[in-house]
């Protein structure tokens, strides 16, 4: 889509029943902590943001799915692990299918830019319960803007950050370039002093190899002397979808 997305802000008090979903599909885990392992993709429809680099196609073959459709084919494959990604899986009110999913003993990890949390108090402590007390819930968050929600900044397990080949960055190593507009600097959200959660960077897929080269090198340059972890998108690699 590459920034021309149409934008969507989030659907507000939704009992989550049913959602809003592109695709379902079984694959490896090509990104991040939980890279390589097996896992049945949920993709669902719409963002809030239109990032210049966006090459997912969060749009077409858009369909409303009960929770209950989307555990039944789930449960269809052996993957243990079920990704939530999007565009913005937040933006909808995913809890009642993490609640489904978690109760047939799967792990359900959420790949989301970190601007929203749920709005409905009931499920808003479903979450964290299914995130800090349990384990069975993990968020990824990769952000695109200077802001996390809160409870995005408490929760995440790990950070992702999309090196790009003509980006800047700060000292710590960390990107300042604005994901809307490749022409502007922007400190994209940091996480917390005291937080343990690991930090990802991962390199651009432009859509020339000269500039994915540069930024792969860049991403491995800034790895090797702050400490981060690469994560390379193993599918793409793969050519899995
Ligand atoms: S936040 Fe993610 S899905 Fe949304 S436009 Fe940016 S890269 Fe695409």
């Amino acid at each position: 889509v590459f920034g021309k997305n149409p934008t969507e802000m989030p659907v507000r008090h939704d009992d989550g029943q049913q959602l809003d979903v592109v695709d379902i599909f079984p694959t490896l885990q090509g990104e991040g902590p939980l890279s390589g392992s097996p896992a049945t993709f949920v993709r669902l429809a719409g963002c809030h943001l239109a990032c210049y680099f966006c090459d997912t196609d969060f749009l077409t073959n858009r369909k409303r799915l009960s929770c209950e459709f989307i555990a039944e084919f789930v449960m269809t494959r052996s993957n243990l692990l079920v990704v939530l990604t999007g565009g913005e899986p937040m933006r909808q009110n995913i809890v009642p299918l993490c609640r489904v999913l978690t109760k047939h003993g799967f792990h359900v990890q959420i790949e989301t830019s970190g601007s929203f949390w749920p709005d409905a108090l009931s499920d808003r402590s479903d979450l964290e319960d299914l995130i800090s007390l349990k384990g069975q819930v993990s968020i990824v968050v990769s952000p695109k803007t200077s802001h996390v929600h809160p409870k995005i900044q408490e929760h995440a397990g790990a950070w992702k950050y999309i090196v790009t080949a003509e980006g800047s960055h700060d000292s710590q190593g960390l990107p300042l370039s604005s994901t809307q507009d490749p022409t502007r600097r922007c400190t994209l959200a940091r996480p917390h002093v005291m937080s343990n959660a690991a930090i990802f960077l991962q390199p651009c897929d432009h859509q020339s190899t000269l500039d994915s080269e540069t930024a792969r090198r860049r991403a491995v340059g800034l790895c090797q002397e702050h400490g981060f972890r690469l994560s390379l998108q193993l599918h793409k690699i793969l050519g899995l979808p």
